[in-house]
């Protein structure tokens, strides 16, 4: 399989909200290219792309997937993102592997909530940005409005670089055209908008071009390195189903789109040392992983590779940070869709995949330099639900095969709650966990059974408890047990933790044994003294006590630190603290009212709140997690369906006095 030249690669990742045609426009794309045969088909569940079988039969993306095709004299890798919330993970670390994020907005839905946030995340990354209309053989949508809508949204350098013709079954092109008839606009006006808004991104350029000294070719020739510095966000127009535009596009992107020369640059950090690569397929190998994925049918696993410099052969020995040894591939593969091909090398610009590597998402893969790439940001996930097994003795089996998948996706994660011993997964929704599940059930015929998990509460305390003494005592019959200890009980600031400072002078107790009574308290510290949470933020000061000289032992002065510890801990004013989430919310904007109201009843403080163009709006607010347990479906009542939310962690705070009252009362009542 031939290997292309550094500049001949495009590299873009199709991100948008679900539904907008992100699959069908890259079967449209491989159709055209001759790759298929006939285009596959979300509907009619022939999808090369929506390959596995529960993306067939849910009809929507749930992982990333690639795709390649010849175009042009160029080798296009066409990464397709899944649209919803609940992916997010998987959307936003993909975009690692390219320049360009084509964000694909449906012409009868227009921008929706998660258009807005893959533009965001893009932007973030420093990635290229190119906006395609799609749908446009829907008769009913409003083309031009839609335009001025994504202007008014992501700015004015969004300018169509065709038109709609012929009443959606055709475009014009405005990049090179300044005559010819579209369904709206004036072709001939655009066409100088896109030229200005390339040399927009040179200065130099913008003077000999406004002087009239500039060519339209000279202009051109420049429009890559505009689209990568986001001076042109250009806008096309295409119709996935009856494939207009389909040729148009793959033209745009090889005139428009940043090769990977004129694109992002990736900087490699070694410590101090940072530095900027240049990608040249003579160089040392280096390479970012940016997605992991198992097949579902022969259970190998992939990495995906984004080649950033060099040149990788499968003989050669690849090291990451945890194996500095070096692993060497076997093979060098190509994939595209469910398909796997070996290829002669991964040349720099190139996505490649490697099998059965222990290889992991954001890790950097070199021969001799080493390193670490910026990976997008990935939100932590804050939707959790407990689990257990729903048949005995599968409990490692399950574990392994949860690790396998959050391995695989970034906001996936699976943990033993040392306070509350529960096994919780945790990710970005209900749908999400929900999906994983039932990939675990329908592959491995593993089932657990789920109910909300228990509040990560602390314990600490908010004044001192002085001189508080406590005495162990055990010395009728058999070997005895003494020690007292006397200690301070101080608050610390919020993150310390737990400081033991050891403030005896002279031999009050026995050196060997104050060591035991820090043991003491950290074994109580972890079980909690209020409602079984564990207890953060304090310092102990051991100021005196009393050694018995044949009873004393280590055991008895861990309990009576133990004792000393409880007992202050209950004069020194203890409360619960609860972790507090920021809340982000986007739904119509006829519902705000509601959902203020509710936020409100849950303990929430608004924030902020934005309106958007088309009739969408945004709260963001500060609210315990305790109270968004059920808010996905809340959410879904209020809005019908039509609105979305994400979580992040913020902080601890204190938990009101009414409602902490109730923790303990329930904490009581489970401990009966
Ligand atoms: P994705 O979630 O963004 O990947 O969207 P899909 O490619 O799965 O498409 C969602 C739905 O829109 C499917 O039913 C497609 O057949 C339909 N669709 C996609 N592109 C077009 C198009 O250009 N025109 C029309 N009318 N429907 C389309």
């Amino acid at each position: 399989m031939a290997v292309f030249k550094v500049e001949d690669y495009r590299n873009i990742a199709l991100v948008g909200h679900g539904g907008a045609g992100k699959t069908t426009l890259a079967e449209a794309c491989l159709f055209k290219a001759g790759v298929t045969k006939r285009q596959g088909s979300i509907d009619e569940k022939s999808s090369c792309l929506d390959f596995t079988d529960e993306e067939k039969e849910k009809g929507h993306s749930m992982d990333s997937s690639l795709c390649s095709l010849p175009h042009g004299g160029k080798h296009f890798n066409i990464l397709d993102t899944p649209g919803s919330t609940d992916f997010i993970g998987l959307a936003n670390s993909g975009v690692a592997g390219v320049e360009t994020a084509v964000v694909v907005i449906s012409a009868t839905d227009g921008i929706e909530i998660n258009t807005r946030k893959r533009f965001k995340r893009a932007s973030e990354y420093g990635l290229a940005r190119i906006i395609v209309i799609n749908k446009i053989d829907d008769g009913e949508a409003n083309l031009e409005e839609l335009v001025s809508t994504i202007q008014e949204s992501f700015g004015q350098e969004c300018v169509p670089i065709n038109l709609p013709a012929s009443k959606g079954t055709a475009v014009v092109d405005c990049l090179t055209n300044s005559s010819g008839e579209a369904d709206f606009g004036d072709v001939g006006g655009i066409h100088e908008a896109v030229l200005e808004a390339i040399v927009g991104a040179d200065d130099e350029l913008m003077e000999k071009y406004l002087g009239g000294g500039a060519s339209e070719d000279e202009v051109l020739a420049t429009a890559p390195k505009a689209v990568a510095a986001g001076a042109l966000i250009p806008i096309m127009f295409t119709s996935a189903s009856t494939g207009a535009g389909i040729s148009e596009f793959l033209d745009a992107i090889i005139r428009l789109a940043p090769g990977p020369l004129a694109g992002k640059v990736r900087v490699l950090v070694d410590g101090e040392t940072k530095t900027p690569i240049v990608p040249n397929a003579e160089d040392d190998f280096v390479g970012l992983a940016f997605k992991c994925a198992t097949d579902p049918k022969s259970h190998i696993r992939y990495s995906f590779v984004r080649v950033l410099t060099g040149r990788l052969t499968s003989d050669q020995q690849i090291k990451t940070e945890q194996h500095p040894k070096g692993m060497r591939p076997g093979h060098v593969l190509r994939v595209s869709g469910d398909q796997h091909q070996d290829i002669e090398a991964g040349v720099a610009g190139d996505i490649i995949a490697l099998a059965k590597l222990d290889v992991h998402i954001g890790e950097t893969l070199f021969i001799n330099k080493g390193g670490t790439i910026k990976m997008p940001f990935v939100p932590e996930p804050m939707f959790s639900l407990a689990i257990e097994p729903k048949t005995r003795g599968t409990e490692d089996k399950i574990g392994a095969i949860l690790k396998q998948y959050a391995d695989e996706d970034p906001c996936f994660k699976i943990e033993r709650n040392a306070t509350t011993h529960e096994s919780v997964i945790s990710g970005n929704g209900d749908l999400h966990l929900r999906t994983l599940l039932a990939r675990m059930a329908k592959h491995h015929k593993l089932e657990v059974i789920t109910h909300p998990p228990k509040v990560p509460y602390k314990e600490t305390i908010t004044t001192s408890a002085m001189n508080v003494g406590y005495t162990h005592k055990k010395q009728s019959g058999g070997s005895g047990q003494f020690g007292r200890v006397i200690i301070n009980l101080l608050p610390a600031e919020r993150g310390e933790g737990y400081e033991f400072v050891d403030k005896i002078f002279g031999g009050a107790i026995d050196q060997s044994y104050r060591p035991s009574v820090d043991k003491g308290i950290r074994a109580q510290m972890v079980l909690g003294v209020l409602a079984g949470y564990p207890v953060v933020d304090f310092k102990v000061e051991l100021i005196d006590g009393k050694t018995h000289p044949v009873d004393s032992k280590d055991i008895a002065f861990q309990i009576a630190g133990r004792g000393a510890f409880k007992e202050a801990f209950m004069k020194a004013k203890p409360v619960l603290l609860e972790p507090v989430v920021h809340i982000d919310v986007t739904a119509p904007s006829e519902n705000v009212g509601d959902l203020q109201g509710d936020l409100a009843s849950r303990r929430g403080r608004p924030q902020g709140q934005e309106m958007l163009p088309g009739g969408m709006a945004t709260l963001t607010a500060q609210i315990p997690l305790s109270e968004v347990a059920d808010y996905h479906s809340r959410l879904s009542s209020i809005t019908g369906g039509r609105g979305s939310y994400s979580l992040e962690f913020s902080h601890y705070e204190q938990v009101p006095g009414n409602v902490q009252q109730q923790i303990i009362a329930d904490s009581k009542k489970t401990e009966d």
